[in-house]
């Protein structure tokens, strides 16, 4: 009945799918493990209709607006550039941290002379990472970045990450940029949208195809089996073209290597009144105990909201663990060395087996954006379409 499997419907999944089905004229059987399609950017309305986003906000930016088309395909696009604060010794300040930050945090005697620096030392710069200033060999330049270190990315990285920033690959402090001037969105990105009526809808019409047929509360492992003699993956028995794998790579090989770590996160839910909200959608506490973030939903819903409550979503992060009651959905891989060692035994491992293609954040153990991993599904889909009979 079908020629294609794919596991997973997070945008890696439901973009091979839709391709296949429209391109090629595949007929494609999708399993998705939850009770929902979309992934992480599943969104659903609460009772009071405000729409949250179920594994924290969501914010659609790239510089191709080729993607941002891409999407209109399949939804409602809006204009959405995020304005976000951090909560640093008692007061808010932007972030990202730009030259009105460095106002609030600066003694008075040297703001003056520290903004001039910063203007001449980074002349046509728009935004630079906090390395730059750490390590700069201007000393009022590399103090305050110190303090800038010690006071949010310091104390950030251990809740998130549950270590110290030395243990982390220097990309993750990297993803943080600093802005070089008064831009007060938090990307500096030319294209920031969200769907109108929400991501699962967008995902919906994705799937939307009467060549896709998707299956839902379908754990893959169930079905799949990985033959190594013979060098394939069978589902339910049955070998296809192809079974396009978008989940962890180390569970799909029974963790042989040892489970590959990721961190997760608690998300505590708070119903407030409407006027006792947050200062913007979304806050970072580096200093609070426990948590980093907080967003409130109601300000980033286009859709009309009929009550006077808000929710704030309250972000704890914890370690992954697939089999704990806390924690058990793979957000963020753990990024260094020795696990970059490790992802790439299970990579070589995947190789035996001529019908798997591997694609998305947890197959490929990455941290993707929306548009890199939109990007990277593009690429992947040229390459499959030569592994497959068109
Ligand atoms: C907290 C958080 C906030 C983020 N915010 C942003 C943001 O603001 N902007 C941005 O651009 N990016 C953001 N991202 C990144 C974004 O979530 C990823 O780019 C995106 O999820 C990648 O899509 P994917 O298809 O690769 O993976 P996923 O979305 O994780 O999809 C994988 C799918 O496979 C399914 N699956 C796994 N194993 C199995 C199995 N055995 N059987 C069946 N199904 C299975 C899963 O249930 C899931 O639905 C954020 C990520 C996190 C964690």
């Amino acid at each position: 009945m079908y020629d294609i499997v794919v596991v997973g419907s997070g945008f890696s999944g439901s973009i091979i799918a839709r391709k296949l089905a429209e391109e090629c004229g595949k007929k494609v059987l999708l399993l998705e493990q939850r009770s929902h399609v979309g992934g992480n950017m599943y969104d659903e309305r609460d009772e009071r209709g405000i729409l949250i986003h179920k594994h924290g906000p969501h914010l659609i930016s790239t510089n191709r607006y080729w993607i941002i088309e891409y999407l209109e395909r399949y939804a409602e696009l809006v204009p959405h550039n995020a304005k976000l604060l951090s909560f640093i010794d008692g007061k808010y300040v932007r972030l990202p941290f730009n030259f009105t930050t460095l106002q609030q945090l600066v003694s008075p005697e040297k703001v003056e002379g520290l903004l001039a620096k910063m203007r001449e030392v980074f002349a046509g710069r728009d935004r630079v990472s906090i390395f730059e200033l750490v390590e700069h060999a201007d000393t009022d330049i590399r103090d305050y970045g110190d303090m800038l270190f010690k006071k949010a990315y310091k104390t950030y990285i251990a809740k998130q990450w549950g270590c110290s920033p030395s243990e982390i690959d220097r990309s993750v402090l990297e993803r943080a940029l600093m802005c070089i001037g008064y831009d007060e969105r938090y990307l500096n990105k030319d294209f920031q949208r969200l769907p109108k009526y929400g991501f699962t809808k967008l995902f919906e019409n994705m799937l939307d195809h009467p060549d896709i047929t998707v299956k839902l509360n379908c754990n893959a492992f169930r079905h799949l089996t990985l033959d190594e003699s013979s060098g394939t993956v069978f589902c339910d028995g049955v070998k296809y073209q192809q079974v396009i794998f978008t989940g962890a790579i180390d569970e799909l090989l029974s963790e042989k290597f040892g489970r590959l770590p990721y961190r997760s996160i608690y998300f505590h839910y708070e119903v407030r009144r409407a006027n006792d909200g947050l200062p913007c959608e979304i806050v970072s506490y580096p200093q609070a105990e426990g948590y980093t973030r907080r967003t409130e939903y109601r300000r980033i819903n286009y859709i009309p909201i009929e009550t006077d409550d808000t929710v704030i979503v309250t972000e704890y992060p914890v370690i992954y663990d697939k089999d704990a009651e806390i924690g058990n959905l793979p957000y963020y891989p753990v990024l260094n060395v020795a696990n970059t060692l490790l992802y790439q035994k299970y990579v070589h491992e995947a190789q035996k087996y001529s019908n798997l293609f591997l694609c998305g954040r947890l197959a490929e153990y990455k941290y993707y954006n929306m548009d890199a991993v939109i990007e990277s599904t593009f690429e992947k889909f040229n390459l499959l379409k030569t592994k497959i009979d068109l």
